[in-house]
């Protein structure tokens, strides 16, 4: 059974509320944080090992100490709630049911990095979720725990909640600034970093709500404790949110040790594949991650099983690997047509495509024709060079990573699915009526 650091409590009724999330021991890591300084705490975050958790990595101590600090201009904190990566729904859980759990990791954040005025952005689509927050921070507030002069210390701190518009590429951290600022939500170029030049110019850390809420673990059990959950660079625990073709869909904290084929098949995760059918493929970090196939999925290219963790599920590189990413594990069956799935997530980042930059604003709109016209038999075989060139020619030339997203599901699926792209090809008439399936394997 994996380690529980965020959702031990999650099936407390109530815990919702400050009452019930106090009874359970909720703010003693924020009393404890607020008697450190914040060097103290910046230690422990970095002895954590913690990585990013909405879908870079990066190491969140290092992103803290990147944090510029010149003389008399405020810093601030943000929360990036703007979960909108397909197949990801774990912030959501989150603050929808632990959000005193979100508050406590940001006071303690906010302490740390000098943030009198934190934001939490989100989503416009989760528009039940802001009301739970507010009152969680009416609630906070009313305890002492936010406001002026916090237990005494002479720190102050507000949170404010901003819900976006539904655009995917406010999740993007400079988007969101300039959304949050008032303007379109077109990303910026980095350099510089928020942490340097983040909102009104100002240094700003943006994490994940999953980041900051395992803040709250790490300061109560200690960075060291928490280095030890987990293996090698993936330390703690990670939510992960499972859809797709599975029994039992939902949000999962695992410890990084367990192998995918578990996760997949034993109960106490998703439950196996529903009626006995095959696995074919599997995106598990989200729909910018690549799909692979099931042989490389439940093994590596060395043979050894392949791990829920950042270093496993990217053994191979691009190539035969893919990346932990969000966490937003999709689980494909053997009766799934890999080239109706590409095209579908090639129209999702066309429509999300900002329009900035030229590769990712007509390049995505190609890919979606091209698929679309492979996926209703009317494609030829060098439409799939073309499909091929056209990605090559996306990533790594965008101003953000929404070109790369958009650039690498094809990628995979005509490296590892060419057959499957070649018979559509050759069998116009059956593949409106059949899938291509796993027989053809
Ligand atoms: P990134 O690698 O560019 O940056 C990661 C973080 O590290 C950023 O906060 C950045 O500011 C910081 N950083 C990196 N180098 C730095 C430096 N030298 N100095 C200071 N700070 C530095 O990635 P990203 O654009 O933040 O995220 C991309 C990922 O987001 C994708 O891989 C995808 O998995 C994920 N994603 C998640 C969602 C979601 O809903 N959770 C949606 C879309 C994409
Ligand atoms: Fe906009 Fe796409 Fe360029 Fe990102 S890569 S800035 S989404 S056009």
């Amino acid at each position: 059974m994996s380690k529980k650091l965020l959702l031990k409590d999650a099936h407390i009724e109530g815990i919702r509320y400050f009452e019930t999330y106090r009874k359970q021991g909720g703010y003693t890591a924020a009393e404890k944080a607020l008697k450190m300084t914040p060097d103290e705490i910046l230690e422990e975050v970095k002895t954590s090992g913690l990585r990013g958790r909405g879908g870079a990595g990066f190491p969140t101590g290092m992103k803290w100490s990147f944090l510029a600090k010149p003389e008399g201009v405020p810093r601030h904190l943000v929360v990036n709630a703007d979960e909108s990566e397909p197949g990801t729904f774990k912030d959501r859980y989150l603050m929808e049911f632990l959000p005193h759990l979100l508050i406590e990791g940001m006071l303690i954040s906010s302490f740390c990095l000098g943030s009198n005025v934190s934001y939490i952005y989100i989503r416009g689509e989760y528009s039940w979720i802001p009301d739970i927050l507010e009152e969680a921070i009416e609630e906070a507030k009313a305890a002492g725990f936010l406001g002026k002069n916090i237990l005494g210390t002479g720190f102050d701190c507000e949170i404010y909640v901003q819900r976006g518009g539904g655009a995917y590429i406010c999740g993007e951290e400079t988007a969101l600034l300039e959304s949050l600022e008032g303007k379109r939500g077109n990303p910026r170029l980095k350099p510089p970093f928020p942490a340097v030049k983040g909102l009104w110019e100002r240094p700003t850390v943006v994490n994940n709500v999953e980041s900051i809420a395992a803040i709250v673990p790490i300061i109560d059990i200690t960075g060291a404790e928490y280095a030890k959950i987990g293996v090698g660079r993936s330390t703690g625990t990670k939510l992960i949110s499972a859809c797709g073709n599975i029994n039992k869909p939902g949000v999962y904290e695992i410890d990084m040790t367990i192998t995918v084929e578990e996760f997949i098949y034993s109960d106490e995760y998703c439950g196996g594949i529903p009626n006995g059918k095959r696995l074919k493929a599997c995106i598990p970090g989200g729909s910018s991650v690549p799909i692979v196939p099931a042989n490389l999925l439940l093994k590596t290219v060395n043979g050894e099983p392949r791990y829920m963790n950042y270093e496993s599920l990217a053994d191979g590189g691009f190539a035969t690997g893919t990346m932990m990413g969000s966490g937003g594990f999709i689980v494909l069956d053997e009766d799934q047509c890999i080239v109706e799935h590409t095209m579908t997530l090639a129209r999702f980042y066309h429509h999300e495509s900002c329009g900035q930059c030229t590769p990712c604003r007509e390049g995505t709109g190609w890919m979606h024709k091209i698929l679309k016209k492979i996926e209703k038999g009317e494609g030829k075989m060098e439409d799939i060079d073309l499909l091929w060139d056209i990605q090559r020619k996306i990533e790594g030339n965008t101003i953000c990573p929404l070109g790369d997203a958009a650039a690498w599901p094809v990628a995979a699926a005509i490296r590892h699915f060419r057959d499957e792209f070649e018979w559509h090809v050759k069998n116009p008439e059956l593949c409106l009526t059949q899938n291509y399936g796993l027989a053809n394997y």
